[in-house]
């Protein structure tokens, strides 16, 4: 008889760590049950999985794949933060067997912090909590003088730098766990740095969505980065590259961490962040992806990095700053790339809430088209000037009559340019005295992008 049966992760503190248990009790339930009824719900430091099946079949199926896929140490020794010496450790021997015991109650809380505890407090067969398994244990640096022991040795103090200190974990937790990583963590190389990016849900989830979780991580398996990356851009970055699936990684987190090997393992960054704001960027049009591409195709890391707070922050001089950067970075010496004004009126009203009445004045981009001639003729000098005017100073009205002044001489040699009429001009001077920001922030952008 099958029923619905409710496993636990351990509460070990470590979030990524908890995650990839669960990701690999959830295999172990589609290796022996219907996918639709299998769910994950996280609870606040551990999660519950629940399947509907039966506790022989489940321990059957975990032994099996335990078995079939790490009988070798191929998969440990291809997981970053695993040297060869621990791969050995992770390895399953022929007779032996694991068992779920010890995940099918709630984990309990023990408020002593015992030393020689492992991270999971299933005690038993145990191994070391390496970075592979969790980088979080090994966030450790010198200046923090978290990585340094007192050894007294022959009545002298010696300090020794520990590059990392893993705890203990019980065998069956650290293969769960590996599970978890090759089922769901997306792997790749920046540089000489290897990326383990473990997405980390606040929201129940299961069935199709869940399978659908477990096949993201192929196609993110080749993502080659060879320039230098700030951790804080990899989100942007990965997500642009599965526009399809990002419904699924909606109410997640992706845990970044950024691994090199001098010698041994070493964790470069960490770096947590929320996926939504990004995913709701990428969704709303496919122009928002294609200037994600052009900008990491043009090694515009600073564009990027302007993007990437403008999302976070929402502010209006962060909008004007990312479009100026964003030309500037992606133009060539002959070609001047402008924004694709579909990412503007996105950033404008959805995420700058820059009135819509503005941004969609005919005299503002009456005005804006002037300024996206001296835009494209290379001279940034008015666009720059009036990014930078304030409320209560003359440059903004100075900087718009000089430009006129000059436009209307160029309009004798070149016809193509643009000119606002009187009324226009008077309409903007009337609507910049309430709204001063979204005015001057409508008229450059609008020039920007194009
Ligand atoms: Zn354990």
């Amino acid at each position: 008889m099958t029923q619905e049966i409710s496993l636990y992760t351990p509460l070990t503190g470590y979030p990524e760590l908890e995650a990839k248990i669960a990701y690999g009790l959830a295999k172990v339930g589609v290796e022996s049950a219907e996918v639709e009824s299998i769910t994950i719900e996280p609870l606040g430091g551990c999660y519950k999985i629940t399947i509907n099946g039966t506790k022989d079949k489940l321990e059957s199926a975990f032994n099996t794949i335990m078995h079939r896929l790490f009988s070798s140490k191929f998969i440990p020794l291809n997981t970053p933060g695993v040297t060869s010496r621990t791969a050995l450790t992770l390895t399953t021997q022929k007779n032996e067997k694991f068992e779920l015991d010890d995940y099918f109650r709630l984990p309990a809380i023990n408020f002593k912090n015992q030393t020689n505890e492992p991270v999971c407090r299933h005690g038993k067969n145990t191994v070391s909590a390496v970075i592979g398994l969790t980088a979080s244990t090994s966030y450790h640096h010198e200046r923090d003088y978290i990585n340094v022991d007192n050894k007294k040795e022959n009545g002298e103090i010696h300090k020794t730098h520990r590059p990392t200190n893993p705890k203990e974990i019980c065998k069956t937790c650290a293969l769960l766990a590996l599970l978890g990583t090759w089922s769901t963590t997306f792997i790749f190389n920046i540089k000489d740095q290897e990326v383990v990016i473990t997405p980390i849900l606040k929201q129940k989830l299961g069935g199709a969505q869940l399978i659908k979780l477990f096949s993201i991580q192929h196609q993110l398996r080749n993502i080659k980065m060879t320039a230098d990356i700030p951790s804080t851009l990899i989100p942007i970055l990965v997500l642009s590259k599965i526009p399809s699936n990002l419904e699924v990684l909606k109410d997640f987190d992706l845990h970044i961490a950024v691994l090199t090997r001098p010698q041994g393992y070493h964790v470069d960054s960490l770096y947590i962040g929320a996926t939504g704001k990004y995913i709701e960027y990428l969704n709303n049009n496919s122009y928002n992806i294609a200037a994600i591409d052009n900008m990491f195709e043009n090694n515009a890391i600073e564009a990027l990095s302007v993007l990437n707070n403008l999302l976070i922050t929402r502010r209006k001089d962060m909008l004007l700053k990312f479009a100026r950067v964003y030309v500037s970075q992606t133009s060539s010496d002959n070609w001047i790339n402008l924004m694709y004004y579909q990412t503007a009126k996105y950033l404008s009203e959805e995420v700058c809430m820059i009135n819509k009445e503005i941004i969609n004045n005919k005299a503002i981009s009456s005005l804006a088209q002037t300024l996206r001639y001296f835009v494209k003729e290379r001279k940034y000098h008015y666009a720059d000037d009036l990014r930078n005017s304030r409320k209560d100073s003359k440059d903004f009205e100075e900087t718009i009559v000089k430009m006129l002044r000059e436009a209307r001489l160029r309009k004798e040699q070149d016809d193509k340019i643009h000119l606002p009429n009187d009324e226009e001009i008077k309409e903007i001077f009337n609507l910049a005295q309430d709204n001063f920001d979204d005015v001057k922030t409508s008229i450059v952008l609008l020039a920007l992008a194009g």
